[in-house]
C-alpha cells in the first residue's frame, strides 16, 4: 500500500492507474465499519484510495475535535490486512492551502437543517466542503459512503448532483458490534457502564420499525423512542421517522415508501448516531 501525503504525489499516483478508482474518505481510528468499505470498493474492481482526515471545519466543538481519536499506524496496518492500495493523509495545509479558496457554495434546502443540522450548526457545511476538496483532488469513479451517517449521504448525493460530478456514490449498510451497537470511531470512549447502556439505540429503532408497521404514529413513536433511550441512562438530542429522501417527518405507514428512523444521543461525553431504514423500494445500494 502506498502512502501519501501530498496532492501532487497522490495525483501523479493515480495518473498510472488502469482501473476505475474507488474513494473512502474517513476520519481515522478504522473499524471494520471503515474497513468494509474498502472491502466493497475492491469487490467491486476498483483500486481504492482511502484518505485518513480529521477535518476541523465540520467539528462545531472544539472539544470533540481535540478529543477524536488518532490511530495513524494502527489504520494503516488495518488498511493493508483490507488490500486498500493507497493511503491519503495530508495535512490541513494540503487540504486547505493558504491562497487558494476551497469554498463553494452549496444549497441543500432542508436537507443540512433537520436532525444533525439543527444540533451540530456548520457541520455540513464543514464536510461537504471537504468531500467536494477531496473529490476534486481524487476524482474517483467511486465514492463509497456508509449508511451510518445517513444524513450526510443524502447531502453528498445532493451535492454530487447539484455540482455535476462524474463520481457514483454507494451506500455501505451499517457494520454493527454484536449486541447491535453501530461501529464506530467515537465507541473507544465510552465508560464500560455506558457502553452496556448505548446499544438500547439499536434496539428502539428495531422497536419503532415493529411499531410503524403495527400502525403506531410516528410522533408516538418518537416520544415512546426518548423515553426507552432516557430510561436506559442516555441523552437523546431527538428520534425521528423520516422520509428517505426528503429527510422531512414521515407520519404514519402509508405516507412514504421510503422511510428511515434516525436518531442521535450522547451517551455519557459521548455522541452517537444511529438509523434503520424501515421501509425501503430502493433495491440497489447505489444512490
Ligand atoms: P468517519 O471516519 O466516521 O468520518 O467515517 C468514514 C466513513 O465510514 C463514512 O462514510 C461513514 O458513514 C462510514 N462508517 C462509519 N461507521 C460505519 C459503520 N459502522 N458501518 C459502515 N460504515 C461506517
Amino acid at each position: 500500500m502506498f502512502i501519501f501525503k501530498k496532492v501532487s504525489d497522490l495525483q501523479r499516483w493515480l495518473q498510472r492507474q488502469n482501473s476505475p478508482v474507488g474513494f473512502v474518505p474517513t476520519m481515522g481510528a478504522l473499524h471494520e465499519g471503515h474497513l468494509e468499505l474498502v472491502r466493497m470498493a475492491k469487490s467491486d474492481g476498483c483500486v481504492v484510495v482511502t484518505s485518513i482526515f480529521v477535518n476541523p471545519t465540520q467539528f462545531n466543538n472544539p472539544k470533540d475535535l481535540e478529543k477524536y481519536p488518532r490511530t495513524p499506524e494502527k489504520d494503516a496496518a488495518l488498511l493493508l490486512t483490507a488490500q486498500c492500495d493507497a493511503l491519503f493523509l495530508p495535512s490541513v495545509d494540503e487540504v486547505y492551502p493558504t491562497g487558494q479558496d476551497v469554498s463553494v457554495n452549496f444549497d441543500f434546502k432542508q436537507l443540512d437543517k433537520v436532525m444533525e443540522g439543527e444540533f451540530r450548526p456548520g457541520h455540513f457545511k464543514g464536510m461537504a466542503t471537504v468531500v467536494h476538496r477531496l473529490l476534486d483532488i481524487v476524482r474517483p469513479h467511486q465514492l463509497y459512503m456508509g449508511q451510518k451517517d445517513y444524513q450526510q449521504l443524502c447531502i453528498v448525493r445532493d451535492m454530487i448532483r447539484q455540482h455535476n460530478i462524474p463520481t457514483q456514490l454507494v451506500m455501505c449498510p451499517t457494520i454493527r458490534e454484536t449486541d447491535g451497537l453501530a461501529m464506530s470511531s467515537r465507541n473507544v470512549r465510552l465508560s464500560p457502564e455506558m457502553r452496556t447502556a448505548a446499544p438500547v439505540i439499536y434496539s428502539t429503532l428495531k422497536w419503532a420499525e415493529t411499531a410503524l408497521k403495527n400502525g403506531e404514529s410516528a410522533s408516538n413513536i418518537a416520544i415512546t423512542a426518548i423515553q426507552k433511550l432516557t430510561t436506559a441512562g442516555l441523552q437523546p438530542e431527538y428520534f425521528e421517522v423520516v422520509d428517505g429522501v426528503t429527510l422531512l417527518p414521515v407520519e404514519n405507514w402509508s405516507t412514504s415508501n421510503f422511510i428511515v428512523a434516525c436518531t442521535a444521543a450522547f451517551a455519557g461525553d459521548v455522541r452517537l448516531i444511529d438509523n434503520v431504514v424501515l421501509r425501503s423500494n430502493q433495491s440497489r445500494n447505489t444512490l
